[in-house]
């Protein structure tokens, strides 16, 4: 059986996890872009939907003016009628009762004008606000287009570089004592890409908890892999020191 080199497998395990390194958080920011996209999607699509909601309810006022502005005419229209209708009355009574409802007339005429103005003054404001829509509306579509090419352009960017690291990772794999290898990937899957950690100021890199001197005497000895008794990770003592 041919022999295992620690020490050396400790190093090509140090250059298969910086590969990983980079491809997890890669991953990662590949599955955050489409997030971020959609969030854009919708807070753009929420100030479209208030926009749609005004339109319609100035639409809707107009309605109600043109209503009430054909109520009006009527009305007009009545007393018109009635005022020449004066002219044919015989007694006084029926002259003043007529007079007197042509006065209802009028009052009904004149609150009928005095809430179309209203609603003038009403659509004026709507209107204003509907303008202001409109430009933040299109400025955010601006902005979340460009957003969105961004993010896909960046997410074409992570895919290459994902699929050169992938095909590194592969060579970098085959240099491993394939006992090793399958411990190191065991380890990483559930660690969130860190599987190897160092042993700095005799704590573990990975959990910070402290490794006892036998354990690093153990680590120091490279006769075999060294596991932190707390994280279970792959321990080390780096060359350099570690600051
Ligand atoms: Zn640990």
């Amino acid at each position: 059986m041919q022999t295992v080199n620690i020490a050396t497998e400790i190093k090509k395990l140090v250059k298969l996890q910086e590969i990983d390194t980079q491809l997890y958080s890669l991953n990662r920011e590949k599955e955050e872009k489409p997030k971020i996209l959609e969030r854009l999607q919708s807070e753009f699509e929420q100030k479209k939907q208030i926009l749609k909601e005004n339109e319609e309810k100035s639409k809707a006022l107009l309605l109600k003016r043109k209503d009430k502005e054909g109520q009006l005419a009527v009305k007009e229209e009545d007393i018109k009628k009635l005022q020449a209708k004066l002219y044919t009355l015989k007694t006084n009574k029926e002259y003043s009762a007529l007079l007197t409802e042509i006065n209802g007339v009028k009052m009904d005429k004149s609150l009928l004008e005095e809430e179309i103005l209203k609603m003038f003054d009403e659509q004026d404001g709507l209107r204003q606000e509907l303008e202001k829509l409109q430009i933040v509306v299109k400025e955010e579509e601006g902005k979340f287009n460009e957003e969105k090419q961004k993010i896909l352009s960046r997410v074409k960017e992570i895919e290459a570089q994902i699929a050169d690291l992938e095909s590194k990772r592969a060579v970098a794999e085959k240099e491993v004592d394939a006992r090793i290898l399958s411990q190191y990937n065991r380890i990483i899957k559930g660690k969130e890409s860190l599987a190897l950690v160092k042993v700095v100021n005799d704590s573990c890199q990975g959990c910070y908890m402290n490794v006892p001197p036998q354990v690093i005497n153990e680590i120091k000895m490279n006769d075999k892999l060294i596991f932190c008794e707390m994280c279970a990770r792959i321990l080390y003592i780096p060359d350099e020191p570690t600051t």
